[in-house]
């Protein structure tokens, strides 16, 4: 017997875990189970991971095969614990085997339920319908049940017969030789896909398919406070299947929100950087702020800071599925003027003397604190 390679099979590291074994085994038996994977390959690798499996799920032959390259230990090569004697039932790994394809066996058509795909949807929106809500209606080309064939893909109801395959099942029985003995597995009928029919002449309108794309409009209610990025989920609104109990799939709507010309939203705070020349900051008055709502006043008092912050209470955004409003984050900046003459620069010359005089430099905190540093 030639050292085979288990865990390069299973395609996990010597020191995997039971759990690492059991995972890496469940993907690949259902990659290459026979019923579900049509390549010639197939079967010979499924039953080479079954193998590399039943050696490496069991404690002791993992041992063995780790110290001596083999199941059953150093004197196990004739002595019938070979793997050929799997069948006495002590192979754990049936269960999970079982577990994994009871998922396709015990389906007949009548539980056979189709699925739809989703859709995924675009959809921008400004700040101030985010912040109040909206409703939105979206064209979706979405898969409808074919009107003329009503989902069968036949041409005429006689073109729609019971498949000879399963008799009308959807299910044929195979008998498999694996390790562990005869085997018989109940998979889908790959005659019919486990419809139990099949279509004879083929409904021209959908060539088949049982379902044709069709342009249709959706209204979307966007609840307020929703932000850039959400995904809206409407169940049911995405592509149907041909089958009446299909279950059609859902409309994913991404959002996305438009920059604002002033206004920068954070969470459910709103922020904006507003302009004033200096001499309003020196001497108050009112400047306009931005809000979702038009425009609106603000007092300035005089002699006011640059960076000078103002919180408006609740002129933010709404909470979205939650109660309360954020807040609207006013930071006031000072501007200088563009170009100023020489008069101009002459009345500044006698306003610094005025209020920067020599006798508040050397007093003023800021210039006490760099003077000290030097
Ligand atoms: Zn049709
Ligand atoms: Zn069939």
């Amino acid at each position: 017997m030639a050292n085979k390679d288990y865990y390069g099979t299973l395609g996990v590291n010597k020191n995997a875990s039971e759990d690492e074994i059991k995972a890496a085994y469940r993907g690949l038996a259902k990659k290459y189970h026979p019923d579900l994977n049509k390549t010639p390959e197939a079967a010979e690798k499924f039953k080479e991971i079954n193998e590399a499996y039943s050696v490496l799920s069991d404690k002791q032959k993992r041992a063995n095969y780790d110290q001596f390259g083999s199941a059953d230990g150093p004197q196990g090569f004739g002595g019938g614990q070979g793997f050929s004697g799997f069948g006495g039932g002590d192979f754990g790994g049936f269960e999970d085997i079982f577990n994994i394809f009871s998922n396709f066996g015990g389906r007949g058509p009548a539980q056979m339920q189709e699925e739809g795909e989703d859709i995924i949807a675009n959809v921008s929106i400004t700040l101030e319908e985010s912040a109040f809500g909206c409703e939105k209606e979206i064209t979706v080309n979405r898969n409808e049940r074919c009107p003329d064939c009503g989902g069968t893909g036949a041409k005429t109801n006689s073109d729609y017969v019971t498949c000879s395959e399963c008799n009308g099942t959807g299910r044929v029985t195979r008998v498999q030789q694996t390790l562990f003995g005869t085997t018989r597995t109940t998979g889908v009928c790959r005659n019919c896909n486990g419809k139990g029919k099949v279509v004879k002449n083929k409904c021209s309108t959908c060539r088949g398919s049982g379902v044709k794309l069709t342009s249709t409009k959706v209204k979307v209610k966007i609840p307020a406070g929703i932000d850039n990025g959400q995904v809206l989920l409407r169940q049911g609104e995405g592509h149907r299947t041909a089958s009446n109990n299909g279950v059609p799939g859902d409309l994913r709507v991404n959002i996305t929100i438009l920059p604002h010309p002033l206004l920068v939203r954070n969470g459910f705070n709103l922020y904006v950087d507003v302009y004033a020349p200096i001499t309003t900051l020196m001497l108050g008055g009112k400047i306009k702020i931005p809000t979702l709502k038009g425009t609106q006043d603000l007092t300035i008092e005089p002699l006011t800071q640059s960076n000078t912050k103002y919180t408006l209470r609740g002129k933010g955004i709404k909470v979205l599925k939650g109660f309360g409003t954020g807040d609207l984050i006013v930071t006031l900046k000072g501007e200088m003027p563009k170009d100023i003459d020489k008069d101009t620069t002459k009345l500044i010359k006698e306003l610094d003397a005025k209020i920067n005089p020599k006798a508040y430099q050397k007093t003023n905190n800021y210039n006490k604190k760099i003077s000290d540093l030097k």
